[in-house]
This record gives structure tokens, C-alpha cells and sequence, in this order.
């Protein structure tokens, strides 16, 4: 049975190590790694400064997760180097991965309210009973993401947006101050989207850094501050206008991506593609 908290040890709990001054809440450094069958992340380097959100786009098979799980600490690199505040790499609680819908077990028997109290775990220890002020976080962070109304419900019974929701509720109740979201817009409808885009801006006021795998381009363009173009290498990284061009888009896509020349802009006609991102132009 997958675990509540997607697979591999809940990054929550883990240690609190005092940031180093003026050091980057992240830094990854020539960051590989292979499974047994392929590489699927090559020499990745890039910085985020604190409050930063980024959305990381690549099709299929990228290395999107990967990357998560790496810097989450649930998957060991294979080579190079994550630092998180300075330090690294351990499992830090300031970092909370928020996994894919798919990864979660959701007929396991628990309400929101303890999904969210889960990401108090690691500052109340495993077998301290939840103070009156963790009680109180939880309900705050339940009411940042707009579920107050759902905190006694199961959570097998919450749409796929609000699915969504209470894991970034749990992790504000975690205190985490880079969040890694792994599809989270994945199966919400434009409702539920706008809904987590408008917490993503409560999340840029509490300077909460954030990095986002998505496959809508238009929104990582219109929501976020910087694009990361992935497929198994960086391809690019910046605001999204220097990222998003032809070239660096066909880099990533390959073949799979029809660009249009528009009176608007450059239309994306697919972005569909091969699972394992195995474009034999992209190296
Ligand atoms: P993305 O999130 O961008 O879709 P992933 O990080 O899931 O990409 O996968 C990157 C590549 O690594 C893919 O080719 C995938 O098939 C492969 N992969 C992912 N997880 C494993 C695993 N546990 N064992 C072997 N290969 C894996």
C-alpha cells in the first residue's frame, strides 16, 4: 500500500538546521542522477532565492520528480551537490514535497484536519500529543488555503483541487519554506486552479520559495518568476520570455512540439510526448 505521504520517508521529518547567513534557501550543484536503466538528471546546476516561485516545464519522463525527490532528500543524488540554506544534503523540514494525486493512498482513513496536523510531526516530536498551539497552526493554515469548512472531512472525499490544498495547508503547517510541487494543477479544473494560484500569492507575501512542475506553459509564463526548461539537462532558466523561445522549446520537446507564430505570441499546438523524454535530440 503507498503511504499517505507519497513514497519515501515524509521530508517533514527531518532535522532543523540553522540557515548559514546570505546563503541561497537552495543551490544545486552539477546534480546527477541515474537509475539502474538511465540518467535521469545531468549536471543540473541553478540557485533560488528566498520567496522565489519557479515552475519547472518538460514533457514526460524530464526528470521533473526526480529532481524533487533529490532535493526533498527522498532519493540520493548520484553525483554533485544540494544545499539547502547552506547545508546539505539531509532531510530538512523546511522543505515540503507535495507529490503527484496519483501517489497517495486516499482510502486511507483520515480526516484534513490530520492530514495537516502530520506536518506539525516534525516540530512536535513522534509521540507528543498536539498542543493547543499546534491545534491553532492548524487551523490557520486550514483557513489559508480555504478548507476550514472540510477539516473534519475524509479525505477521500475531497475534489482533486482541494486534494490539493490540504497538502499545501500541510505543508504551511509544517512551517516549510520551499515547497515542491509536483503537478499539483494536474486534473483541476479552472476553478481549483485559480483557487491555487491565489495561494500561491499568499505564499509569495510569507516569502515562501516554490518550485512547480507544470505541463501549462501559458501559466508558467503568467504566474511564475522564473521558467526552468528541463529534459533530463537545464535547458533553460529565467524569466519567461528569454526561456520560451522556439529553440529552447524544441530543445526540450523535440519533435513533439508544434510552435505557431501568432498575432498574440507563439502558440503551442502539443506538448505531448514520449514517456522517458527520450528525444534523440536532446543528447
Ligand atoms: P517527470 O517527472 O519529468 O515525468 P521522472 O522524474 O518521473 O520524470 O522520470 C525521469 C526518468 O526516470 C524517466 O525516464 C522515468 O521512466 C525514469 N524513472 C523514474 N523513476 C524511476 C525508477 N524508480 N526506476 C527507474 N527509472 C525511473
Amino acid at each position: 500500500m503507498r503511504r499517505l505521504s507519497g513514497s519515501g520517508p515524509t521530508p517533514g521529518w527531518g532535522h532543523e538546521t540553522p540557515h548559514e547567513e546570505g546563503a541561497a534557501i537552495l543551490s544545486v550543484n552539477e546534480l546527477e542522477l541515474s537509475y539502474p536503466s538511465r540518467r535521469a538528471l545531468d549536471r543540473i546546476s541553478f540557485e533560488l532565492g528566498k520567496g522565489e516561485q519557479v515552475a519547472v516545464v518538460g514533457p514526460n519522463g524530464a526528470g521533473k520528480s526526480t529532481l524533487f525527490k533529490v532535493i526533498a532528500g527522498v532519493m540520493k543524488a548520484t553525483g554533485g551537490r544540494v544545499t539547502i540554506g547552506g547545508h546539505g544534503p539531509v532531510e530538512h523540514i523546511c522543505i515540503a514535497y507535495i507529490p503527484q494525486r496519483n501517489q497517495i493512498d486516499w482510502s486511507f482513513p483520515v480526516t484534513v484536519s490530520d492530514v495537516v496536523m502530520m506536518g506539525r510531526a516534525g516540530r512536535l516530536g513522534w509521540l507528543r500529543r498536539p498542543r493547543r498551539l499546534d491545534q491553532e497552526r492548524v487551523r490557520e493554515c486550514l483557513d489559508l488555503v480555504g478548507l476550514s469548512d472540510l477539516a473534519g472531512r475524509r479525505i477521500a472525499e475531497l475534489s482533486g483541487g482541494e486534494q490539493q490544498r490540504m497538502f499545501i495547508a500541510r505543508a504551511l503547517a509544517q512551517e516549510a519554506e520551499l515547497m515542491l510541487m509536483d503537478e499539483v494543477l494536474a486534473g483541476c479544473d479552472w476553478r481549483a486552479e485559480k483557487e491555487i494560484f491565489r495561494i500561491l500569492e499568499r505564499l509569495r507575501s510569507r516569502r515562501v520559495t516554490i518550485m512547480m512542475a507544470t505541463h501549462d506553459l501559458d501559466q508558467a509564463a503568467a504566474h511564475f518568476d522564473r521558467i526552468m526548461l528541463l529534459n533530463r539537462r537545464l535547458i533553460g532558466m529565467g524569466r519567461p520570455e528569454a526561456v520560451f523561445t522556439p529553440e529552447n522549446l524544441r530543445e526540450t520537446y523535440g519533435s513533439h512540439l508544434r510552435l505557431v507564430q501568432t498575432d498574440t505570441g507563439l502558440m503551442i499546438l502539443s506538448d505531448t510526448c514520449c514517456e522517458g523524454g527520450e528525444h534523440s535530440d536532446n543528447g
